[in-house]
């Protein structure tokens, strides 16, 4: 059986740490108010659209069982601002060091080899892009420096 159709988020809830909920005002890299980490949403029933909508990569099938992002400390997804940068891969750290883990410089590699950008969210606040040689609009470029995000 295809691996998306078997995987579920199970105990994971580090989407809920990693991931703004522009709905519920939730920012980026702190806990939903209304999550019991490890454990569930508390009004999953209700959970706002932006929740529902998303599947981070590890739960369409990407990288092995124990690469679920509760245990590597790592949510990965894709976003599109097209027509400014069609494919951004994202890689946001749930857990304090994980980015430095082994592993992370071979996501990065792999990701910028297919011409595709990478930004890492730190949990600490740290925002990284990494261009990969695009060439970025003054636009793009704006929007990281309002942003804060160091370009690499
Ligand atoms: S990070 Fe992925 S596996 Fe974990 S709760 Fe979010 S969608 Fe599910
Ligand atoms: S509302 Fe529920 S699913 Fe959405 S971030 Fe909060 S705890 Fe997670």
């Amino acid at each position: 059986m295809n691996i998306a159709l078997q995987r579920v988020c199970g105990g994971c809830t580090a989407c809920c740490k990693t991931h703004a909920v522009y709905e519920i005002e939730k920012p980026v890299g702190k806990w939903c108010p209304h999550c019991e980490p490890s454990r569930e949403c508390r009004i999953y029933a209700d959970r706002p659209k932006g929740c529902r909508g998303f599947r981070c990569e590890w739960l369409k099938g990407f990288g092995e069982e124990d690469d679920r992002p509760d245990k590597s400390g790592l949510v990965l997804d894709y976003i599109s601002f097209r027509p400014l940068i069609p494919r951004l891969f994202q890689i946001w750290e749930s857990r304090g060091g994980a980015l430095r883990e082994a592993g992370v410089k071979e996501l990065i590699d792999l990701s910028l080899r297919n011409c595709i950008p990478v930004v890492l969210f730190y949990s600490s606040g740290k925002r990284e892009f990494f261009s990969g040689g695009m060439e970025l609009s003054k636009e793009v470029e704006q929007a990281m420096r309002r942003e804060k995000v160091k370009i690499l």
